[in-house]
Order: C-alpha cells, then sequence, then structure tokens
C-alpha cells in the first residue's frame, strides 16, 4: 500500500483544477461551527470562560490567565544555552530581513499646493498567538515579535495554550523566547479562545486592536469569525508543502521535506507536483523507511496518507506551474533543474524556496524569512507576516486655496454626476457660493 496517494493529470488538466487537487476534510468552514459558542462564551463571561475552557480543552485548571513575569524570567534563566544560541540567531536573522521592509512615507505632490502623503502608523495594540497543542513553537514568538517591534508597535502580548505538564504555564521555551525579545505580558490560553480574548478583552487582558500568529484550524476558524471586530492577518491554519519537482531532484531530499512539513499536524498537506514518474516512484519507495525512522511517525502517516496530501502527476513543467498557482501552498519548494525560472511564474504562494539547499525547514527557523504564512489557498490573496502586517497606511490631504480652485470644477461635476449635491456646496461655499473658474 501507498503511504501517499496519486493524481493523475497526465492526460491534461481539468478546467476546475482546484476540484481535483487534495484538500482538508476538516476545513476553515467546518470548524467555524465549533468556534461560534466558545468565541460568544468568552465575550460574555470573559476569564471564567477562559478557565473552563482551558480545563475542557487542555486538560489543565489555571488560576489566572495571565502569565507572572517571574515565571517568564525563569525560563530565560532556564533556557538551554544551545537552544537559546539557536533563537538568538533566530532572531538577528529574522531582524535584517524584516528591518528593511518598512515602506518610507511617501508624500506625491498633485499639483502646485496639493499634496498626499501616505503615512505609516503601527497598530497600537497586537496579540500574538503562539501555537502549542501538538507541538510548542518558540520560533513562532520570534515570527509573530520581531516584526510587530520591527513595526513600532507599542503594546503587545504574546497567548500560547496552558500545558498540563508545567503546572498551566504556556511550554517553557514559549515563555523563555518571549523573555529573549523583551515581552513580558504573555497569557496562557490557547486556540479560539485566545482568539476571542484578543477581540473583546477580559477582565485581565485588555482588547487588542489585531491578532496575528499560526494556529490549528480552529484558531484560523476563530480569526475568519472575528474578522472585523479585530484585525487579522492571513489564516495561517494547517501548515502545507507543495514540491514542483522534476527528474533532476533527489527523491531523498524530496521525500524528507514532506515528512518535515507532515509533522506538525495530522491534517498538514503535503503535495509532490511532478511531471516525472520515475522521480514520484521513487519518492514513494523512499517514504516508508523515513517515516519509520522519525520520532513522530504516526502523525506523519496519518498527514500524508489524509485527502490534503498527494502526489500530483503532470504531463510537463508548463502543467506542475499551473497546479502549483491553483493550489497557492504555504509554502512551495522548487528542485528542477531551472528553479529560478519556474519560480518567476509562480504567482500564488506563501513563501517560495529555491533549489535543493532551500528547504521548508530552513525558513521554519534560521532563513530570515517569515514562518507565519496563508495557508488553504489563502495564498492566492494574501502575504505572509511582515512589518507591514502590522502598519496601516494614512493618507494625509494637504491641498491650499489656489490648488482647491484648480479642482472645484472637476468635483462639482463629480459630485453632481453622482447626484450628491452638498459635496459640490461644500466646495463652492469656501469661493462664495460660486464655482471659481
Ligand atoms: P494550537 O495552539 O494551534 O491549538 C491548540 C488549541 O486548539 C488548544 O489549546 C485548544 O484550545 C484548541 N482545540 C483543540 N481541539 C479542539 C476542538 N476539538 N474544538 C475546539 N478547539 C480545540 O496548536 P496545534 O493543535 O499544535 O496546531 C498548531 C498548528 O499550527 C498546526 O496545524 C501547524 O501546522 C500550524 N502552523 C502553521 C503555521 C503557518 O504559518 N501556517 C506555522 C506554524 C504552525
Amino acid at each position: 500500500m501507498r503511504v501517499i496517494s496519486r493524481i493523475d493529470l497526465r492526460q491534461g488538466l481539468p478546467s476546475d483544477l482546484r476540484a481535483v487537487l487534495p484538500r482538508a476534510a476538516l476545513d476553515v468552514e467546518t470548524a467555524l461551527e465549533a468556534v461560534r459558542p466558545i468565541c460568544e462564551d468568552v465575550r460574555h463571561r470573559g476569564v471564567a470562560a477562559l478557565r473552563e475552557l482551558t480545563a475542557r480543552f487542555d486538560g489543565v485548571e489555571i488560576e489566572s490567565t495571565r502569565v507572572p513575569r517571574e515565571a517568564v524570567d525563569r525560563a530565560l534563566d532556564e533556557l538551554d544555552p544551545a537552544v537559546r544560541a539557536a533563537l538568538e540567531e533566530s532572531i538577528r536573522r529574522a531582524r535584517l530581513v524584516h528591518r528593511e521592509q518598512r515602506r518610507p512615507d511617501v508624500t506625491t505632490r498633485v499639483v502646485p499646493g496639493g499634496t498626499v502623503t501616505e503615512r505609516w502608523v503601527p497598530v497600537s495594540r497586537v496579540g500574538l498567538y503562539v501555537p502549542g497543542g501538538r507541538a510548542v513553537y518558540p520560533s513562532s514568538v520570534v515570527m509573530n515579535v520581531v516584526p510587530a517591534q520591527e513595526a513600532g508597535v507599542g503594546s503587545l502580548a504574546v497567548t500560547s495554550p496552558a500545558q498540563a505538564e508545567f503546572g498551566g504555564l504556556p511550554h517553557p521555551a514559549i515563555l523563555a523566547a518571549c523573555g529573549l525579545l523583551g515581552v513580558d505580558e504573555v497569557y496562557a490560553v490557547g486556540g479560539a479562545q485566545a482568539v476571542a480574548m484578543f477581540a473583546y478583552g477580559t477582565e485581565e487582558c485588555a482588547p487588542a486592536a489585531m491578532v496575528t500568529g499560526p494556529g490549528n484550524v480552529y484558531v484560523a476558524a476563530a480569526k475568519r469569525l472575528l474578522k472585523g471586530i479585530i484585525g487579522i492577518d492571513a489564516e495561517a491554519g494547517p501548515t502545507e508543502i507543495a514540491i514542483i519537482a522534476d527528474r533532476t531532484a533527489d527523491p531523498v531530499h524530496v521525500a524528507a521535506d514532506l515528512i518535515s512539513q507532515a509533522e506538525h499536524d495530522v491534517v498538514a498537506a503535503a503535495v509532490l507536483v511532478t511531471d516525472s514518474l520515475e522521480l514520484a516512484e521513487a519518492v514513494e519507495k523512499e517514504l516508508p523507511g523515513q517515516v519509520n525512522a522519525t520520532r513522530h511517525a504516526a502523525r506523519i502517516t496519518e498527514a500524508l496518507s489524509g485527502e490534503q496530501s498527494g502526489i500530483v502527476l503532470v504531463s510537463d513543467l508548463d502543467d506542475a506551474i499551473e497546479v502549483a498557482n491553483a493550489y497557492a501552498a504555504e509554502h512551495l519548494e522548487i528542485q528542477t533543474a531551472e528553479p529560478h525560472r519556474v519560480a518567476a511564474r509562480i504567482r500564488n504562494a506563501g513563501a517560495i524556496f529555491i533549489g535543493p539547499y532551500s528547504p521548508v525547514s530552513l525558513g521554519d527557523y534560521l532563513a530570515g524569512s517569515n514562518h507565519v504564512l496563508p495557508t488553504g489557498g489563502c495564498a492566492c490573496h494574501s502575504s505572509g507576516l511582515s512589518v507591514q502586517t502590522f502598519l496601516r497606511g494614512i493618507h494625509v490631504v494637504d491641498y491650499s486655496r489656489e490648488a482647491l480652485a484648480e479642482a472645484a470644477r472637476h468635483v462639482c461635476v463629480l459630485a453632481d454626476a453622482e447626484d450628491l449635491p452638498a459635496h459640490g456646496a461644500a466646495i463652492r461655499a469656501r469661493f462664495d457660493w460660486k464655482i471659481p473658474s
């Protein structure tokens, strides 16, 4: 039996390509039903609801949702020096990349005496979600906090699920990462309820203007539900990797990379798109041995054999590119003879990883790029987390009397055309109720 299923599109691509591509059975839309009552409960009962939901979903009783400052300091003191050094390097590289992302304010002189400036202003307070269900992600602390800090966000709170094993606190590695980054407002709350906590606020947590960060399907569903009440980044749900590979790719690398992302979650998606039957067969042969040799073999097997994963066979690289653009993967690796040429034709992906030495694992921790990326096809309209996520552009309009006089006639014509004469009147009032000529 194959570890991963095959979809054969060598006879040509169907018109509704997305319908035949691998897809998760539990999608965000379905999870919405589960998270709606959770969010309502937090809205009405605040901390009491959060404590009950934490007992139900995380199996631990907590006194308070707020993590004491001493717990963060202690976790940092006790952090393994090798993990500390790796996190520090991850932070350093992420800062290098994110610092350069900040767009300058731009002033455009539209006419003499008339300017429009786009001013970039950071969101005042953000809540950053760090997952902690099946795996713990101190790396996600880095990926959330660094762009928010580089954007100049003033008030920053991190939340991550309470862990029974650690007395109801988030995992110590997450607390230590917060300590390293100078974040001392931390909560022990996970899942949809954490998104609701930031959206509505509670007795212990002030509401935030925005929540960002990756999480499982319930976290993604809560973001979709509460968007509008709170700003969100993209829906960064269960991880996906797609790999475009041709016969030149190394099946050992391809199999290892598919497995590396399947390790995140039983609903994580791993998809290989190839025009080489030979490579597909070699990867299928390679997978069982590598899966069995790794620690989370059961979780990985479930993810690889699920409906969301598969090997898509296509007739040539043009079709592979079309499939990748239709799928809009969170992570897209390109392992072909000419990866840059293929990459230039990719329009939809959260992040692209070029050639044999840029695996997704590097991007997860240390490339300097961000690993909070859109999933579930959202990469066709959304971007991964960046400094820009935390900034709003405000247009500042500054016209002199002369510059307004010059525009007045056109404004009045358009106002009349839209049957909004009071708009035109607001101009004429400034010129003795006449349209200046
Ligand atoms: P998580 O913190 O996202 O979720 C754990 C929480 O889920 C629990 O605290 C609980 O409150 C809630 N939950 C669990 N079962 C529930 C249920 N039946 N109903 C309602 N709520 C429930 O941690 P996780 O589960 O390990 O998931 C982390 C996810 O983050 C993985 O899917 C991983 O692939 C993803 N991830 C994505 C990115 C990205 O950028 N897209 C990056 C890193 C991780």
